[in-house]
């Protein structure tokens, strides 16, 4: 008996037309909830086919694509809650101006560890240093990594636990925070909190404290934060508190904003020069 002749006796028993696998697999996709693999498994299946695929790597690539969709969606969808006021990456930011950036401790900051050990970060720097635009990149990072993330001005961040506070939630509020892996406090020192505002935030730091990270950035050294706070016993409290477990980047250099504005002020004597 030639094996051609075994295959060709065999009844066909389990052997469906191609549409009803092709039926059959949009209806188990759909059932999984796994679209990609309903979207990928033909052209992979014809992949398979031409470059003579092990049946186990096919199944491995169909399996890749709908995880790397589905962690890609979850990035996405972290990203969009986190409420950045824009998105802003490390990838974008030059390094080269900024030579008061320690880049080990940026590069070991981007693999989002410190959320995982629940540690903070503290960027301090004149404005325009790039601040807000570090912490947001970190975020992204951090959301990639698939940790929640949630940014918002100290002012904002103020406004929220004091609606808490008189609706008499607070607790429940500083616990619904506390789901996020990362919070995200910028501009600290921009506007002075009173007394009730001072406390609050220091709640919140407390509450946070070895549970979750806070990444804060400010334009006053933490010398001056009593300024802030109204009070320097407060403030030594939560500084105690924020940089027991913390990286701090002290910054210092020029202004990005103004030196763009230099660039364009150059340009424009050239071109008065070029008009002599
Ligand atoms: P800060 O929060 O310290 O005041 P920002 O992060 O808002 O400063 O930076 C001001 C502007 O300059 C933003 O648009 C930011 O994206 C940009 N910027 C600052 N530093 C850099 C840098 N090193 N590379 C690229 N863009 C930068
Ligand atoms: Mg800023």
């Amino acid at each position: 008996m030639t094996s051609t002749k075994t295959t060709t006796t065999k009844p066909a028993a389990s052997h469906k037309t191609s549409e009803q696998i092709s039926s059959k697999l949009a209806y188990l996709a759909r059932a999984l909830k796994t679209p990609t693999i309903g979207r990928v498994w033909e052209d992979l299946a014809n992949r398979a086919r031409d470059e003579n695929w092990a049946h186990e790597e096919y199944l491995a690539a169909v399996l890749e694509r709908q995880v790397a969709d589905r962690e890609s969606a979850g990035t996405t969808m972290r990203i969009r809650t986190a409420h950045f006021p824009q998105v802003k990456t490390l990838e974008d930011f030059n390094l080269d101006h900024l030579p008061s950036l320690r880049k080990d401790l940026l590069a070991h900051l981007a693999t989002s560890t410190f959320v995982a050990k629940t540690e903070n970060v503290i960027l301090l720097g004149p404005p325009g240093i790039g601040k807000t635009h570090l912490a947001i990149g970190l975020g992204v990072k951090a959301a990639h990594a698939g940790y929640s993330v949630l940014f918002d001005t100290a002012n904002n961040w103020i406004t929220r636990l004091a609606t808490a506070h008189h609706a008499g939630a607070l607790e429940t509020e500083l616990k619904k925070i506390r789901r996020y892996k990362l919070i995200i406090v910028d501009e600290i020192g921009y506007i002075p909190f009173d007394t009730d505002a001072a406390n609050l935030f220091f709640q919140l730091v407390a509450s946070r404290y070895e549970q979750g990270s806070i990444m804060v950035t400010s334009n006053l050294p933490f010398g001056r934060w009593g300024e802030t706070f109204g009070d320097d016993v407060v403030a030594a409290a939560m500084i105690d508190r924020l940089v027991h477990h913390a990286e701090v980047l002290t910054l210092s250099g020029n202004s990005y904003r103004t030196h763009g504005r230099r660039d364009l002020l150059h340009q424009g004597e050239r071109h008065n020069q070029d008009n002599d």
